[in-house]
C-alpha cells in the first residue's frame, strides 16, 4: 500500500481532471493525475464546437440558464445549471489567463451560435478545434506546474480505507499488476461512455469504466438512461465516424434528404436549429423512411471564404474524401454522443461515497437533465472542477440529491473467463441495436439478459483481481438498459416508441445502486 494521505487522486486528464489537478495545486495542495492512456487522449481533445458562455453585449447568464433548462426537457436541477451558467465567464476567464487562443474578431472574443442557444455565446479556438486548442494548453501547464502524471495507468477499483480515506486500485502494466494508493480525495474525471456504442463520435477511451467503478464501490449513479445522439457525423462506408459540429448548421447549413427535401422544417419551429434528440430523432426516421444510408448537410449557401476560416479541420477531413462543402453536400447519420447521467453529485462535486468526487462528463451534476444543450459539456468540466478543487481544500458540508425513483441493481460476480474483444463487440452492438436511439421494453429486455449473459463471463470472481475495461463495459451497458427499461416514457435523448408521450409522473430522476448490504466504511 502505497500512503499517498496527502496527495488527491485525480483520475482522467480531459478538460475536467487537467483543470482540476491545476487549480488544487495553484490552491496548494499536491494532486497526482492518472490516466489509461497517453495523456492527451480524452474526448475533450475531439470537441470542435466549442465552450459555451453568456459573455456576448446581448446575452446574460439568465439568458443561459433559460435555454439550458429548455433544452433539459423539465428535468434540469436549477441549482446546478445556475452555477454553470453564472460561473461560465469566471471559468472561460481562467482558460484565457492560461493561454487558450480563443478566435476573436477586431480584438474581441468571436462568438458562434448553436442549436437551441437564443444567442451567439459559443467560443472556439482554431476554427473548430476548440478541444484540442483546451487540451493542450492545459496539458503544458500541468507540465509546467511539476503536476505528477501517471499515463497508462489505469483505475480499477475503489475501497474505504480504514482511516477514513478511500483506497485506489490501480493497475499500470495493462492489468499484470495492481497497486493500492491510499489517499483522502479521488476525484473521478474520467468521461463518457459514448464508444460503447458500434456508432459513435468518442474516441476508444469513451467506455464508462468510472461510472462502472462507482457502482461496484457502491455509489449512486442517476440519469443513466440518458444518451444524446449527435445526428450529424459523416457517413461513408469504411470511413472513420467524424463529427460535422452543430455549429455548421448554426452558421447556416440545412439538412436534406437524397430528394433535396428539408425534412425538418414544418417538424419543429426550430428546423434545423431544434434540439439534438428532436434533430437525432428527425435523421433517423428519414433514414428508415427512404432507406437510403444517410442524409445530407447543406453548407452550399455559406459565403466559401467564412465556411473555410471558421471550419478548417472539417475542410480538411472532407477534402480527404474529395468533397467541398461549398459545393458538395455532406453525408451525415445520427451516432451516440455524450452521457448526461453518470455517478451523483451534489453541487460541490461530492458523490455518495465519502472521499470520492467526479466532475465533467463522469458526474450527473443534473445540469443537462434530459438532454444538454450544445457547448455546455467543456463548461461543466471547468465549472465544476472548480467547485471539487475549492472543496477539497475548504470543505463545505453537502448532500448527494435523492432520486425520485431508485432501482437496486443486483450485478453478481462471474467465471472471469471471456473472449474479451468479442465480448466488447457485443455490448457495441446490443446497446446500438436496443438501447439506442428509438428503445422498445422488449429491446431493453432482450438487451438487459444478453449483458446479464455477459457479465457472467467478464465479471471475476469474487475474491478475484478487480475487473478490467471489459468487465467495466459490460456493467456501465447495463446500467444503460436498466434505466431505460425503468423510465416508462420518452422525455429528451431517452425515446420509447412503446411509450412515446412525456409523462408528468416521470419528472423525477431514476437513480440506481448495487443491490445487497449499504457500501460499508464509505
Ligand atoms: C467529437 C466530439 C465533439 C464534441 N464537441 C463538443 C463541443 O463542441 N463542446 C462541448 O462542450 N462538448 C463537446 N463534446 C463533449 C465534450 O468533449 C466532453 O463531454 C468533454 O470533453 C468531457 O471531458 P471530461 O474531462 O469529463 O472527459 P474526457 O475528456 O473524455 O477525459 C476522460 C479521461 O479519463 C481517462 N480514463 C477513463 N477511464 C479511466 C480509468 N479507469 N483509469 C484512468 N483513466 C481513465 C481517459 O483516458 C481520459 O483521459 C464533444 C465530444 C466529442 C466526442
Amino acid at each position: 500500500m502505497r500512503d499517498r494521505e496527502g496527495r488527491p487522486l485525480v483520475v482522467g486528464t480531459g478538460i475536467a481532471g487537467l483543470y482540476v489537478a491545476l487549480r488544487c495545486r495553484e490552491l496548494g495542495l499536491h494532486p497526482t493525475l492518472i490516466t489509461k492512456a497517453r495523456l492527451e487522449e480524452a474526448n475533450t481533445r475531439y470537441a470542435q464546437g466549442g465552450i459555451a458562455a453568456a459573455i456576448g453585449a446581448d446575452d446574460s447568464p439568465s439568458r443561459h440558464l433559460r435555454d439550458t433548462l429548455r433544452a433539459g426537457a423539465g428535468l434540469v436541477d436549477r441549482a446546478a445549471a445556475k452555477a454553470l451558467t453564472s460561473e461560465a465567464p469566471a471559468r472561460i476567464a481562467d482558460l484565457v489567463r492560461y493561454g487558450v487562443p480563443f478566435d476573436t474578431i477586431e480584438g474581441q472574443i468571436a462568438l458562434g451560435r448553436e442549436a437551441a442557444h437564443s444567442r451567439a455565446r459559443i467560443l472556439h479556438a482554431g476554427g473548430d478545434a476548440t478541444g484540442l486548442s483546451i487540451e493542450e494548453t492545459l496539458k503544458r501547464r500541468v507540465l509546467d506546474a511539476g503536476i505528477e502524471v501517471r499515463e497508462r495507468t489505469a483505475l480499477r477499483a475503489l475501497e474505504p480505507s480504514g482511516r477514513g480515506g478511500v483506497v485506489a486500485i490501480v493497475s499500470s502494466d495493462r492489468g499484470r499488476s495492481f497497486e493500492k494508493w491510499e489517499t483522502y480525495a479521488v476525484v473521478l474525471a474520467t468521461g463518457g461512455a459514448g464508444s460503447l456504442y458500434r456508432q459513435s463520435s468518442n474516441p476508444s477511451v469513451a467506455t464508462g469504466e468510472g461510472t462502472a467503478i462507482a457502482f461496484r464501490a457502491g455509489a449512486l449513479l442517476t440519469d443513466m438512461e440518458f444518451i444524446q445522439f449527435h445526428p450529424t457525423v459523416f457517413w461513408r462506408e469504411g470511413a472513420p465516424r467524424y463529427l460535422i459540429t452543430e455549429a455548421v448548421r448554426g452558421e447556416g447549413a440545412v439538412l436534406r434528404n437524397e430528394a433535396g427535401e428539408r425534412f425538418l422544417v414544418g417538424q419543429h419551429r426550430d428546423a434545423e436549429l431544434a434540439p439534438r434528440d428532436i434533430v437525432a430523432r428527425a435523421v433517423e426516421r428519414e433514414i428508415e423512411r427512404t432507406g437510403h444510408p444517410c442524409v445530407y448537410l447543406d453548407a452550399t449557401g455559406i459565403p466559401r471564404d467564412r465556411f473555410f476560416a471558421r471550419f478548417p479541420s472539417v475542410c480538411r477531413f472532407l477534402a480527404t474524401y474529395g468533397l467541398d462543402p461549398s459545393r458538395d453536400w455532406i453525408p451525415v447519420t445520427p451516432v451516440a454522443h455524450y452521457m448526461m447521467g453518470g455517478v451523483t453529485t451534489d453541487l460541490e462535486g461530492r458523490t455518495s461515497l465519502r472521499g470520492v468526487y467526479a466532475c465533467g462528463e463522469v458526474a450527473a451534476t443534473g445540469v443537462h437533465g434530459a438532454n444538454r444543450l450544445a457547448s455546455n459539456s467543456l463548461l461543466e468540466g471547468l465549472v465544476f472542477g472548480e467547485r471539487v478543487a475549492r472543496q477539497l481544500v475548504h470543505p463545505v458540508p453537502g448532500r448527494v440529491p435523492t432520486p425520485g425513483r431508485l432501482v437496486r441493481f443486483r450485478w453478481p460476480p462471474g467465471s472471469g473467463r471471456a473472449d474479451l474483444p468479442k465480448a466488447f463487440e457485443r455490448v457495441q452492438d446490443i446497446l446500438w441495436e436496443d438501447v439506442g436511439i428509438v428503445r422498445t421494453g422488449k429491446g431493453l429486455r432482450t438487451a438487459l439478459r444478453e449483458l446479464g449473459e455477459l457479465g457472467r463471463k467478464t465479471e471475476p470472481p469474487s475474491g478475484g483481481a478487480p475487473p478490467g475495461p471489459v468487465a467495466n463495459a459490460v456493467l456501465t451497458a447495463a446500467l444503460i438498459a436498466r434505466s431505460a427499461l425503468t423510465r416508462t416514457e420518452s422525455r429528451g435523448a431517452h425515446y420509447r416508441s412503446d411509450f412515446p408521450h412525456r409523462r408528468p409522473e416521470w419528472r423525477l430522476h431514476v437513480g440506481i445502486v448495487r443491490a445487497g448490504p449499504p457500501a460499508r466504511g464509505f
